[in-house]
């Protein structure tokens, strides 16, 4: 089966699911763009993956704030720790 997919030139799951998130992104090339989309056309599970990663990102455009400044200081402490461990 899997191999049928690729002689026809057809991703498979695996392979939509590796570009999924470029894909939705708008950063595959447009070759792999009308491939990926035409696998979620008629592949349910990869439909259903694609809107959740939809979700997600529309989730988080939505809550967008400022990264959070207490990962920032424990970023910034474990990077100083680095600086000074190196010398
Ligand atoms: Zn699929």
């Amino acid at each position: 089966m899997r191999l049928l997919q690729r002689l026809r030139g057809e991703l498979s799951c695996q392979d939509v699911l590796e570009v999924l998130q470029s894909h939705l992104d708008g950063e595959v090339d447009a070759r792999t763009a009308r491939r990926v989309a035409a696998h979620l056309d008629k592949c349910n599970p990869c439909h259903h993956e694609a809107a959740v990663y939809e979700e997600i990102k529309a989730g988080l455009a939505r809550r967008r704030r400022p990264v959070d400044s207490e990962i920032l200081d424990q970023l910034g402490a474990f990077g100083l720790r680095l600086t000074e461990e190196s010398d």
